[in-house]
């Protein structure tokens, strides 16, 4: 899962970055709402995580702006610990959700990993698919009860396939959901990935590789 994240102070940034990254998420940081637009322009994300306080464009119009331009992504918006009316304003304009400063790093996490169930329509923390079972939460997999070792990358994959069960998920979006900006990653790195997620899950589940396409999970065949 990929998060972008929008705030000009590179201090507060970085920390969130590095909170995701270690909450198993590439992300990717930008100074400016309009950067931000660029990025969503170009790349998929699973969540925004954006500051209220922005140089220009604040976070507010940045919401609205995106709702207007018909963008869904998920967006967190970052507030003061003072600032009720930004907050209500924010969840008005098309905010998902916020969070005050300073928030505690597990309350963040948390809040993305429950955000990208919901918009996934995925109620459950822990996903059946099969005899696979996901743990959303721990980021862990278990196939007939066995539990499979996995990369956080590996993981990545199995749960962007999974989350996407039935349809066909494009090599770029596979590569954007493992990789942030500063990974020089290839799309054959994205074809060995998948091939290790394949091996590991056995008969369990079935991925299957749509030519010049990407790939799609499956339920074996009974
Ligand atoms: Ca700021």
């Amino acid at each position: 899962m990929r998060v972008l994240i929008v705030e000009d102070d590179p201090l507060v940034g970085d920390g969130v970055r590095r909170a995701l990254n270690g909450g198993g998420f590439a992300a990717d940081l930008v100074s400016s709402a309009e950067a931000a637009k660029s990025a969503l322009d170009t790349d998929s994300f699973d969540l925004v995580i954006a500051d209220i306080g922005l140089p220009r464009q604040d976070g507010l119009q940045f919401v609205r702006a995106l709702r207007n331009r018909g963008q869904a992504v998920p967006v967190l918006i970052l507030t003061a610990r003072d600032g009720l009316e930004d907050r209500v304003t924010a969840l008005d304009l098309g905010a998902d959700d916020y969070l005050s400063k300073p928030f505690q790093v597990p309350e963040l996490l948390a809040r993305c990993r429950a955000l990208i169930r919901r918009a996934n329509s995925v109620a459950n923390p822990k996903i059946t698919f099969g005899d696979l079972e996901l743990d959303t939460t721990r980021k862990s997999a278990t196939a007939a009860g066995k539990m499979l070792e996995l990369s956080q990358r590996e993981w990545a994959i199995l749960e962007c396939l999974i989350l996407n069960a039935g349809h066909i998920v494009s090599k770029s979006r596979l590569m954007s959901t493992i990789a942030d900006w500063s990974e020089d990653l290839t799309l054959n790195a994205v074809e060995v990935y998948v091939s290790r997620v394949r091996a590991k899950l056995g008969g369990a589940a079935v991925i299957s590789t749509v030519r010049g396409m990407g790939y799609r999970i499956d339920e074996p065949r009974k």
